[in-house]
């Protein structure tokens, strides 16, 4: 009999390598249907575990249930295989309506699931090895095992991961200090899989991210890793997920900002945060940490937020995305308070190799 091989798409090797570095534990493999009917309509698992946004494997093979098929990335590299248990078809729309609270095409991660299609393959994956990474991720590349190792020897016990997709600019880099300021350790884990077009790619923003472990990070208190998984915009269901995976990386709270893992307006500003008082924190097992929009106020000169500045906007820095973007791109720095002359310079020149 010939072998069954398939070549993953870039999102489903992302998810490959999160259930095969433990990223996504407990999840073993692909789901299948009645992980899928749980997940959708209670965000648990089959088994009753917690789990906000079916993990699957859509693909047209021509295969049978007890085969096993050959898994490689998107690159070529042999990564291993799944037995399938199951082939299924999903409802595609119900999944974007119960997980992503939208059926609208223009959302990325919805465009991505009915680009996906119906058919699914689902069972265990057996891991060879992992994806590849650019050097600059493989650098700070380690697996929740050894990321947990690594807190343990620093002796910290309460850790706080901070989950980013963006460069860090003054703002964040206030609330992950004022996270630090009750914790044991940061732990800055950028995604570095598939986001959406526009987003700044993830080699860029580690040099920013570098940069200013250099400079504004006491180096004992901070880790920077890399989370090599996608992005689905799915708000506050991608709240959750982002905190199991922190969880399962050995972090005790996550930070959830407003707007956290939304696009567009599909979400309300706190509907990340709201999500979290629907769940069982404990069974859980790590803590949210909730904050407010963070910004310079000249009146109290220094980083604020609404519920520590009482000052008006005329004494708050305020820029737009796309300002800053437009400054940027003019090879212009931002105002120091909003971001630091380092990161900016790393940003201008990005945008000059464009
Ligand atoms: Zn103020």
């Amino acid at each position: 009999m010939a072998e069954l091989s398939l070549t993953l798409s870039e999102r489903h090797t992302a998810d490959f390598e999160m259930i095969g570095n433990g990223g996504f534990a407990p999840l073993t493999g692909f789901q299948g249907s009645a992980d899928w009917e749980r997940v959708c309509s209670e965000m648990r698992t089959a088994d009753g575990d917690y789990w906000p946004i079916p993990i699957t494997l859509a693909s047209d093979l021509d295969c049978e249930v007890g085969d096993v098929v050959e898994l490689s990335s998107d690159e070529g590299k042999k990564l291993g295989r799944i037995t399938v248990e199951e082939i299924w078809e999903r409802d595609v729309k119900r999944e974007a309506e119960q997980v992503y609270g939208t059926t609208d095409e223009a959302h990325p991660g919805v465009a991505a699931i009915y680009e996906e299609g119906n058919r699914m393959l689902a069972g265990p994956i057996e891991v060879d090895a992992l994806p590849d990474h650019d050097e600059a991720f493989m650098r700070r590349y380690k697996t929740p095992v050894e990321h947990k190792a690594d807190f343990k020897a620093r002796g910290w016990k309460k850790i706080v991961a901070f989950q980013t997709r963006n460069p860090i600019h003054r703002a964040h880099e206030y609330l992950t200090k004022a996270a630090l300021e009750t914790c044991d350790g940061l732990f800055i884990h950028p995604l570095i899989g598939k986001t959406k077009a526009g987003d700044i790619p993830a080699e860029v923003r580690m040099r920013c991210y570098e940069v200013l472990m250099e400079n504004y990070y006491p180096d004992d208190r901070v880790v920077l890793g890399v989370k090599p998984a996608k992005m689905h915009y799915a708000g506050p269901r991608e709240a959750v997920l982002h905190a199991i995976v922190r969880r399962n990386y050995g972090a005790t709270h996550f930070i959830v900002g407003r707007d956290h893992a939304g696009a567009g307006d599909y979400y309300g500003t706190y509907d990340a945060q709201k999500i979290f008082d629907t769940i069982d924190i404990e069974e859980l097992g790590i803590e949210p940490l909730m904050f407010e929009h963070t910004f310079w106020c000249n009146e109290c000169e220094g980083l604020a937020s609404n519920k520590t500045c009482p000052h008006d906007a005329d004494a708050r820095l305020f820029l737009s995305g796309t300002k800053v973007r437009e400054m940027l791109g003019n090879g212009e720095r931002p105002p120091h308070e909003f971001s630091r002359d380092e990161v900016a310079d790393i940003l201008i020149d990005a945008y000059k190799e464009d």
